[in-house]
C-alpha cells in the first residue's frame, strides 16, 4: 500500500524548531495552530492509499515495484502527462486549490530536474548522483517536500552580494569532505509545518562574484541549526469550523528560515559554487515548467470553487435573474473556462525533452502572466455579487445556540434560496475565501508565488516564438515598396 495519513504524521513528528507567538513550539503536530492543517495534508495520503483510488493516484516504484503518489510520476507520452495531471487535479479538489504547496508542487520540480539529469552531469558528477538517489528516495517516501528559493527582501536595490552583511541571504558559509554549511536566511517556505524536507536553492539572478548564495541542497525540517520562524496561524486565529471554513484547516502556514550553521552532507547537494548552473537547473531542464504546471492545475479547482461560490451567492441573495448579475457570472465562467482551455493546451501542444513529455512552455507562461492579472479581478467580481452579505453575519456560530439571538438571525438573515443557517453558512464561507487575513494571504500568493509579474512576463518574452511574429510582419512588408500604387 502507498504512505497513508498516519504514516504521514508520524514522520513529522521529527523535533523540528518551529517558533509561534514568542515560543518554541513542541510537537507542532498536535498544536492548535498547525493541527488541522497537518491533517488536511495526511487526508492527501489517505485518499491516494485507498483502494478505489490507487489507480488514479499511484504509479508503481520502477525501484521497488510498489505504488508510489503520481506526482512522482515522469511523463513519456501525452496520455502519461494527462493521466498524472487527473491525480493531481484530484488533490486539488480536495483543497478547492487552498493548498498551494500541497505535496506535489516541490515532487514536480525535483521530477523535472530528474528529467534533466545530464545538465546535472555537466556540472558534476557528483550532483549528478546526489540528485539521481535523492528523487529515487524522495519517491519511494512519498515525501513531502516544500522549497525555499527567494532570498529575504532586505535592500531589494542591491544584490544578494551586496547587502549589509554577508549572510543576510543564506550562502555557503563553509565546506569540508562531508558536504558545505549554510547560514543566512530564505524569504518564505510554504507549508514548513507539514513538510518533511525543505529544498533550499537560488532562483533569482545571480551574478559573477555570488557564488557562495548559488548552491542547492535537500535538509530535513529537523537539521540541526534550521529555525522556522512561522507567520501569524490563522488555523489558530479561526474562531470554529462554521465560521472560518478554509483558514480552520488548510493554513499551509509560510515561515521564514533561519540558516544557522546548518550542515548539508555532499550527497544532497545538487548545485554548488556555479550561478549559472543555480539558474539552468529551473530553466534548462523541465524544472520550473513542471512545477508552474502543478500551480495552473490547483488554480483550475480553485477558480472553479470561487465560481461555484458566486453562482450560490446570487443565488441566495434573490439576484441570478438580473441580467447585469448573469453577465457578471459569465464573465466568471469564460475566465474559468480560459485557465482550462490554458492547461489543455499545454499539454496538447507539448513536446518531448529526451524521452519525457513535457508541458509547452510557452503556453505556461502565458497562463502565469494571465492568471496572475486575472485572480485579484475575479476575487473582485465575487466581492461585487456578493455585497454586504459577507458582513453582516452573526458575530461567531456560538450566536445560534442562544434562543434569543437564534430568533433575531432567523429575522434578519432571510434569503429566497435558503433559511438563515444555509445564508450564514454560505456568506461566512464566501468572506473566508477572499475576505478574512486567510483570504487576503490568498490574494497575495496567487500574486507572487511565482515571482513578482514582472518576473512571469520576463519568462514570456523569453519563450516566446518571436520568429513567427515578425516572420508575419517581414512577409508582408516585402509585398509592396514605395513605388506601388494603392489597389
Ligand atoms: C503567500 C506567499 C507564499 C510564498 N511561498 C514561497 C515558498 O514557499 N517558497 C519560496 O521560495 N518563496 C515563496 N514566496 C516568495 C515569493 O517567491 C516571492 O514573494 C516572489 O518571488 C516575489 O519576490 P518579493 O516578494 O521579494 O517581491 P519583490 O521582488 O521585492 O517585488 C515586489 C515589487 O517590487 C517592485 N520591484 C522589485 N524589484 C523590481 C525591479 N527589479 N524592477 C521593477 N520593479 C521591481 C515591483 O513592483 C514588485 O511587484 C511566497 C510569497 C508569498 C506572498
Amino acid at each position: 500500500m502507498p504512505k497513508n495519513g498516519d504514516q504521514y504524521l508520524s514522520s513529522l513528528k521529527d523535533g523540528r524548531s518551529i517558533f509561534l507567538d514568542g515560543a518554541l513550539i513542541e510537537n507542532h503536530v498536535d498544536h492548535p495552530a498547525f493541527r488541522a492543517s497537518v491533517r488536511s495534508a495526511a487526508s492527501l495520503y489517505d485518499f491516494q492509499a485507498r483502494s478505489e483510488n490507487l489507480r488514479k493516484m499511484t504509479f508503481p516504484s520502477p525501484t521497488t515495484g510498489l505504488p508510489v503518489s503520481r506526482m512522482w510520476q515522469l511523463p513519456t507520452s501525452y496520455s502519461e502527462l494527462v493521466e498524472r495531471r487527473s491525480a493531481l487535479e484530484a488533490w486539488a479538489e480536495l483543497s478547492c486549490g487552498f493548498m498551494g504547496r500541497s505535496p506535489d508542487h516541490v515532487a514536480s520540480a525535483l521530477s523535472g530536474m530528474y528529467m534533466g539529469l545530464e545538465l546535472f552531469r555537466a556540472h558534476g558528477e557528483r550532483y549528478a548522483q546526489a540528485l539521481a538517489s535523492y528523487y529515487e528516495y524522495a519517491r519511494d517516501s512519498d515525501l513531502y517536500l516544500t522549497y525555499a528559493i527567494v532570498n529575504p527582501q532586505a535592500d531589494r536595490g542591491k544584490g544578494v552580494g551586496e547587502q549589509a552583511s554577508e549572510f543576510v541571504a543564506a550562502g555557503v558559509v563553509d565546506e569540508d569532505e562531508e558536504g558545505i554549511t549554510l547560514q543566512g536566511a530564505k524569504m518564505l517556505a510554504t507549508a514548513c509545518p507539514m513538510a518533511n524536507e525543505v529544498m533550499v536553492a537560488a532562483i533569482q539572478p545571480l551574478k559573477p562574484g555570488d557564488e557562495k548564495y548559488s548552491f542547492t541542497a535537500m535538509v530535513p525540517m529537523n537539521a540541526k541549526g534550521l529555525k522556522l520562524l512561522s507567520r501569524k496561524s490563522y488555523e489558530a486565529a479561526a474562531v470554529s469550523r462554521f465560521d472560518n471554513p478554509l483558514s480552520s484547516i488548510f493554513d499551509e502556514n509560510d515561515s521564514v528560515l533561519y540558516f544557522d550553521s546548518v550542515k548539508v552532507p555532499w550527497s544532497r547537494v545538487f548545485v554548488h559554487h556555479d550561478v549559472a548552473m543555480a539558474s539552468a537547473q529551473w530553466h534548462q531542464t523541465p524544472a520550473h515548467v513542471f512545477q508552474n504546471y502543478q500551480c495552473q492545475i490547483r488554480l483550475m479547482a480553485k477558480m472553479r470553487f470561487l465560481l461555484g461560490l458566486a453562482r450560490k451567492v446570487t443565488e441566495t441573495n434573490g439576484i441570478i435573474g438580473i441580467p447585469s448579475v448573469r453577465e457578471t457570472l459569465g464573465q466568471m465562467a469564460a475566465e474559468v473556462s480560459l485557465v482550462e482551455g490554458m492547461i489543455e493546451a499545454m499539454e496538447i501542444s507539448g513536446s518531448h525533452y529526451g524521452k519525457y513529455f513535457t508541458p509547452n512552455p510557452r503556453r505556461l507562461y502565458s497562463a502565469m502572466v494571465l492568471s496572475q492579472q486575472l485572480y485579484p479581478k475575479f476575487v473582485h467580481q465575487l466581492r461585487e455579487l456578493a455585497g454586504g452579505g459577507m458582513i453582516m453575519l452573526p458575530s461567531s456560530a456560538s450566536d445560534f445556540a442562544n434562543p434569543e439571538i437564534a430568533g433575531y438571525i432567523d429575522k434578519t438573515q432571510r434569503s429566497p434560496a435558503t433559511d438563515s443557517l444555509g445564508r450564514v453558512k454560505l456568506f461566512k464561507l464566501a468572506w473566508d475565501a477572499v475576505g478574512s487575513e486567510f483570504g487576503s494571504r490568498h490574494l497575495q500568493y496567487e500574486m507572487f508565488y511565482a515571482g513578482a509579474n514582472m518576473v512571469t512576463r520576463g519568462h514570456a518574452f523569453r519563450t516566446c516564438n518571436w520568429e513567427q511574429a515578425t516572420d508575419m510582419v517581414d512577409q508582408f512588408m516585402s509585398t509592396y515598396c514605395e513605388r506601388d500604387q494603392k489597389g
